[in-house]
């Protein structure tokens, strides 16, 4: 594996030498030479200073001239239309150059950097371009191989037989890199003593960021000698800006990876990139255990290839993975569909464990929804997974998180190892904090690494020293702490399950908007009805009193008792009738004022409420106990105390044993919220009755047992607490007494 790495650098922190400059090296590989050109006159400002084994001309005698005055070469204008810009990329051509009578050949490359042309040049025998059916044969069965084969593994395993055979190279490998940037050996192709590097892996050290940057701009990477002496440029970056060489082709090696490719035997070697959707999948890596010169054109179909299977790891997968895909993508539309279906977005997703569990094969999860934590499977404990909660917005990246170790980033989590070594964090919604977390158990694994992976790494008393690896005899590592990881498509999986949900949200959403302004509409006119009610229901009914109360009045003395008596009623009713249109009227109201919302010490408010119901009961005899002391809430202090008003009284009224007493008291529930209770020892509540007596106008009783009422009161606590976001509920053992709950949520 080629790797490019600060050599035997004495730095304080083993990340520094991420940061190397590895593509100015000031020198190249000799088995070409450099020209470095400028301005439309394409003068040379930089050569290498192997010009005279080449061209017989020394370097210095090169500098600061135009190409064209010093050297009698053919398609200067090819060249020229570098500086116009005609070129993106690296381009390739065949030269001649005439000089002292004698024609020399050469394969050139040209490139522009953001200064400068970089003109390489490498002998050939002839100028004779090679012909495309010799171009074609090359590469002929590879193309074959890549239209038959749908298998990745197959793909790539022959691959590798092609570019051995193509190239003749004792050693061909295919590597991939995990999302750690470590490296494993997929496919293999070699010569039959050699000892083999398949299945072992390679740590992330071993190709650095810089060297990676590299592999992503470059088609081909060759250096045919290791230990070949590189030429120097000149002038040299003391006497000038340092070259650019991250497309030359020549550039030189960094000393550390021609020491860690000796180490592992080979003196020559061919990397080409393998890129697939913009990033760096893996590597072909080829060696040769001698120096090894490889035509240009064998490169240039190496790099051919290269860029064809670049192009069909898209389509190539495992029949393994393939088979997996499916079943991922049927449990995710299954999921779906359920949830889409469900009139209960956060129902249906706690309705559905075994599907959340398939869609990433995990064996735990758990559903946050606000403070609501859902266990499934095997899972840490709910006060664990909230505690993991509180820092997985520093850890999630674009909605996600993923580890399989996650003791790495937080010690403690070894206490759950056995349900949480891996985990993976869904973002649904940041502001409700509603998020899908899945867990995979500890899975103790061996991995087979190429050498002692923490060898290239030497602590010393002033700091790392960084070195390449001596050894890369097969070095077993017992993995713990470590679940399996989380595979590509599972978290693609995951990412397309919370697109497709907030595409199920956002419909929902729109049909929730519509309904709203349906809601108001209806509102509106309910409104208005109740203001009709109100006013021009109240108009007849008081002419019927009157006449009524006339008719007492004016024949009262005349009519027998009966008929009295009817009439007498009649008022009763129509005076009833009125007090219910007045409720009605109020409770239609209740909802359009905007609540005015303080810090309210409900302590406070309690003995206001109690006070005001002392006096109003003088000679009663009740007893009110508090037993703990109410919290202070954001409220509209009037109207939760006409709520208050309402419990106590009821609990009075709804008695029939000689001893009345209330008792009134708060705790804090498992959610952290304040809940306020009001128990009393009255006639209690049939279970099937619990939540009728919230309704309107709905009373247990006969109107005139119990000191009656109009059915409202409860309805309309009930709504002043919802309104501020609360609830209120009542538990009642039948004959014994009730006990009233509420919450207020407000802020
Ligand atoms: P009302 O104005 O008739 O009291 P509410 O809405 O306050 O109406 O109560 C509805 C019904 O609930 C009452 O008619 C009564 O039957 C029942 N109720 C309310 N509070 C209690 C209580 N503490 N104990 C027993 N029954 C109750």
């Amino acid at each position: 594996m080629s790797q490019n790495r600060a050599a035997k650098s004495n730095i304080a922190d083993p990340n520094d030498y991420e940061n190397k400059l590895i593509n100015i090296p000031g020198s190249i590989q000799p088995h070409g030479m450099l020209i470095a050109l400028k301005d439309p006159e394409l003068k040379i400002i930089k050569v290498s200073a192997n010009t005279k084994e080449y061209l017989g001309i020394p370097a210095d005698e090169l500098l600061e001239k135009t190409l064209k005055s010093c050297l009698n070469i053919d398609r200067i204008e090819a060249i020229a239309d570098f500086w116009q810009e005609k070129f993106a990329s690296v381009n390739s051509l065949k030269i001649e150059i005439l000089n002292s009578k004698k024609h020399k050949y050469f394969d050139a490359t040209i490139h522009r950097t953001q200064q400068e042309i970089i003109l390489e040049l490498e002998p050939t025998l002839s100028l004779q371009e090679s012909s495309f059916s010799s171009f074609y044969n090359l590469v002929r069965s590879t193309m074959a191989k890549i239209k038959k084969v749908s298998d990745l593994k197959e793909f790539i395993d022959s691959i590798a037989r092609e570019i051995q055979k193509i190239t003749n190279f004792d050693r061909v490998m295919i590597y991939q890199f995990d999302r750690t940037g470590a490296g494993e050996v997929v496919a293999e192709a070699k010569r039959s003593p050699l000892s083999s590097y398949l299945g072992l892996h390679y740590p992330p050290t071993d190709v650095p960021t810089p060297a990676r940057k590299l592999y992503e701009r470059n088609s081909i990477r060759y250096i045919p000698n290791m230990s070949c002496e590189f030429v120097k440029l000149i002038p040299n970056a003391a006497q000038s800006q340092p070259l650019d060489l991250s497309l030359s082709i020549l550039r030189s090696a960094d000393p550390c990876c021609v020491e860690y490719h000796q180490n592992m035997g080979a003196q020559s070697l061919l990397v080409v990139p393998l890129i697939k959707e913009q990033t760096l999948w893996g590597l072909i890596s080829c060696q040769h255990q001698t120096p090894k010169y490889l035509p240009y054109q064998i490169r240039t179909v190496c790099e051919f290839v290269g860029k064809l299977v670049s192009l069909e790891l898209v389509n190539k997968q495992t029949r393994e993975e393939l088979e997996y895909l499916v079943k991922l993508k049927s449990v995710r539309s299954e999921s779906i569909e359920a949830i889409a279906k469900a009139d209960n977005f956060k129902e249906a997703l706690i309705d559905c464990p075994d599907y959340l569990l398939d869609l990433v094969s995990a064996t735990g999860l758990a559903v946050c929804l606000g403070a609501e934590i859902n266990l499934f499977g095997n899972t840490p404990t709910k006060q664990q997974v909230s505690s993991i909660l509180d820092r997985a917005d520093a850890w999630i990246k674009d909605s996600l998180f993923q580890t399989n170790s996650l003791t790495k980033l937080d010690p403690e989590a070894e206490a759950f190892k056995d349900s949480a070594s891996g985990l993976l964090i869904l973002r649904l919604s940041k502001a409700r904090r509603y998020y899908i977390l899945w867990f995979r158990p500890e899975v103790i694994q061996t991995v087979n690494w190429a050498g002692n992976p923490s060898e290239s790494i030497e602590q010393q008393d002033d700091g790392f020293n960084l070195s390449p690896r001596k050894s890369f005899a097969k070095w077993q590592e017992i993995v713990k702490l470590s679940s399996l990881p989380w595979r590509e498509w599972e978290i693609e999986n995951a990412l397309n399950f919370r697109n497709a949900l907030v595409g199920i949200v956002i419909k929902k959403a729109d049909q929730l908007a519509g309904v709203v302004e349906e809601l108001k509409i209806r509102n509106e006119e309910l409104d208005f009805f109740a203001y009709a009610a109100s006013h021009d229901l109240k108009e007849p009914l008081r002419g019927i009193s009157n006449y009524c109360t006339f008719l007492l009045e004016d024949y009262g003395s005349i009519l027998d008792p009966k008929s009295k008596a009817r009439l007498e009623t009649s008022i009763q009713l129509g005076k009833r009738m009125e007090t219910l249109i007045d409720t009605l009227f109020n409770f239609s109201q209740l909802g359009k004022a905007k609540l005015k919302l303080e810090l309210t010490d409900l302590n406070k408010s309690l003995e206001r409420v109690i006070e005001v119901f002392r006096a109003s009961n003088r000679g009663v005899d009740f007893e009110i106990r508090i037993l703990q002391p109410l919290p202070s809430v954001y409220c509209d202090p009037v109207l939760i105390e006409e709520v208050l008003t309402n419990i106590i009284a009821n609990a009075f009224k709804y008695h029939n044993k000689p001893q009345k007493w209330v008792e009134i008291g708060s705790y804090v529930d498992y959610l952290g919220q304040d809940v306020i209770y009001i128990r009393d020892n009255g006639i209690g509540i049939r279970d099937r009755h619990l939540h009728t007596i919230f309704r309107l106008f709905k009373r247990l009783h006969p109107q005139k047992k119990y000191g009656g009422g109009t059915g409202a009161g409860l309805t309309i606590a009930k709504k002043i607490i919802e309104r501020h976001g609360g609830k209120i509920w009542v538990e009642s053992e039948y004959g014994e007494g009730s006990t009233f709950y509420l919450t207020i949520h407000s802020k």
